[in-house]
């Protein structure tokens, strides 16, 4: 049965069905005889509301092998705590971590939230990034949940801020608060080129701080890729007097 209120119409497009609301259960069970869900990963027989297969979501992978306690960067010296970046200068978040790797069932769950909207995704994500909060190490007591801001400009552009619909999930799931702590008060150059000093520099000034306090934040976001973004963010928050932050993304580039 669909109640998520979406169907797939094919193995990597789920839609919006809000036109079929009218219809309640009727259109609901309508539907899913037309288009029996699927899962985003695999395109096979998925039932429930989860857009992953049991089989898919056991599949979905951490970041294996040894990492550097602070961003969960690869070591390539096992003998080591600390990467480079880590090692040589001391990072603006305290703790960063990812679900795992974006090459990999996680990387296509968040283009398909994020090109998408899809609330079926929202959730099933939602729902991994709770567990990962309550299950590990690294994160004590987390006061707000905040995310990475958009420009204006930039939300006008795709409709919706992906990092601010998982931060408000997972603050729901997990009874703390949610609040819009920074705002991105200058538009930047894409980065995608760009090396990680050169997106530093880059993102320099973008974020700040508007509503100071203490206590310790965690930022969620959708992608890790250098840190560079939550670590300005971070970097304006301590500047607003929060003590800790912690950064918590689906997938590391
Ligand atoms: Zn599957
Ligand atoms: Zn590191």
């Amino acid at each position: 049965m669909i109640t998520s209120g979406v169907i797939r119409t094919s193995s990597f497009g789920w839609r919006s069905t809000s036109f079929l609301k009218p219809l309640g259960r009727w259109g609901e069970g309508l539907l899913s005889l037309l288009f029996p869900p699927r899962c985003v990963l695999c395109g096979g027989a998925c039932d429930g509301l989860d857009p992953v297969c049991p089989d898919c979501a056991a599949e979905l992978p951490r970041l294996e092998g040894p990492r550097c306690y602070v961003c969960q960067e690869e070591l390539k010296d096992p003998a080591l705590d600390l990467c480079p970046a880590c090692g040589t200068r001391r990072r603006e978040f305290d703790v960063a971590r990812a679900l795992g790797p974006y090459r990999s069932g996680w990387g296509t769950l968040v283009r398909e939230f994020k090109f998408e909207k899809e609330p079926a995704i929202a959730r099933f994500l939602i729902a991994r990034l709770a567990e990962y909060v309550r299950e590990e190490e690294p994160f004590g007591n987390i006061d707000r949940i905040t995310y990475v801001p958009m420009t204006r400009a930039d939300r006008r552009a795709r409709g919706f801020n992906q990092a601010r619909i998982l931060a408000h999930g997972l603050g729901r799931r997990l009874g703390i608060p949610v609040k819009r702590l920074l705002a991105k008060v200058r538009q930047t150059p894409a980065q995608a080129e760009l090396s990680a000093a050169a997106r530093r520099k880059n993102l320099r000034g973008a974020f700040k701080v508007v509503r100071s306090g203490q206590g310790t934040v965690l930022i969620v976001d959708d992608i890790f890729t250098t840190g560079a973004t939550v670590e300005e963010c971070a970097r304006a928050l301590k500047a607003g007097g929060y003590a800790r932050v912690y950064v918590l993304a689906v997938a590391r580039a």
